[in-house]
């Protein structure tokens, strides 16, 4: 039983953890940066240390929800942004209850059949890990390549996106995707956490070109886009337009089936393009008019 993973780009993976969430590892040619561990679903450490690389390396987590550090238990340390390392009582803490509703969610949502058992296979973390404060602009020196971490909140307060040099890959976590969640807990009201995901997103989004190349932004659940490949152009442009539709008072509000539903029900976004946005928790159409 081992995940699948893809060569997006000469010593760049995809590890593709049973559709539940992607983790990224960046090769250079002293050390390896792998980024984000997932729920915790069979063995990624093994998988990295002996399918993928010999060399030493780091492990970064893009923010705190369960579905992309639910495995740093195996790891003696992790970086994180200060904003996102306390996450003891959050809804999306990595407990084994957690990481096992999450894995049952995508399967019941997918309809698969997947080679692990959910009992032996997503078991408790052996140990807690170290946290390693990572800040805006922190650098990951890995030889011949270097991998710059930025801070962008709005989906979560410490959310990281991380450039890789060599590639020009934005690997984004979920900072951008097409079904993006606003969280609220950024600023007094939601208006105010639209304007802090809007200012962060223009930030990532300037740099274009010399940073990143837009051809190659890389989100964390391959959902939104084939497994290994990058997302459509076109998202992160839009998301930020939605986001300032919001702000404007000009967005177009929908109910949706939320897929992330256990009980099937639907939600409000709004959306721009190939984007939908919504808020973690209540409706974004009455919150924003708050
Ligand atoms: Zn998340």
């Amino acid at each position: 039983m081992t995940m699948r993973w893809y060569e997006c780009a000469p010593g760049l993976y995809e590890i593709d953890e049973f559709d539940c969430a992607s983790c990224f590892l960046v090769v250079g040619e002293e050390k390896a940066l792998l980024i984000d561990t997932g729920v915790g679903i069979g063995d990624l450490k093994w998988l990295v240390e002996n399918r993928l690389t010999d060399k030493p390396y780091e492990v970064v987590a893009t923010h705190n929800h369960g579905d992309h550090i639910g495995g740093a238990g195996w790891f003696d340390d992790i970086w994180i942004h200060p904003a996102d390392a306390n996450w003891k009582g959050d809804h999306t803490e990595p407990t084994l209850e957690f990481r096992r509703d999450y894995a049952a969610l995508i399967r019941r949502r997918e309809g698969k059949a997947y080679e692990y058992d959910p009992n032996t296979d997503i078991r408790p973390w052996p140990k807690e890990p170290a946290f390693r404060a990572a800040a805006d602009g922190q650098r990951f020196e890995l030889g011949g390549r270097t991998v710059t971490a930025y801070h962008c909140p709005g989906h979560t307060p410490g959310e990281l996106v991380l450039v890789d040099d060599k590639t020009k890959a934005l690997l984004c976590g979920d900072a951008c995707n097409c079904n993006w969640l606003l969280n609220g807990t950024l600023a007094p009201n939601l208006r105010g956490c639209a304007q802090v995901a809007l200012e962060a997103l223009q930030r990532i989004a300037a740099m274009q070109g010399d940073g990143y190349d837009p051809e190659k932004v890389f989100n964390f659940h391959h959902d939104f886009r084939p497994v290994g490949k990058p997302l459509a152009p076109n998202v992160l442009p839009d998301l930020v337009c939605c986001l300032e539709s919001l702000l404007q008072g000009t967005a177009r509000y929908e109910r949706v089936p939320d897929p992330l539903s256990p009980t099937g029900g639907d939600r409000t976004v709004a959306r721009r393009g190939d984007v939908m946005v919504s808020c973690m928790n209540g409706d974004l159409e009455k919150a924003m008019g708050r």
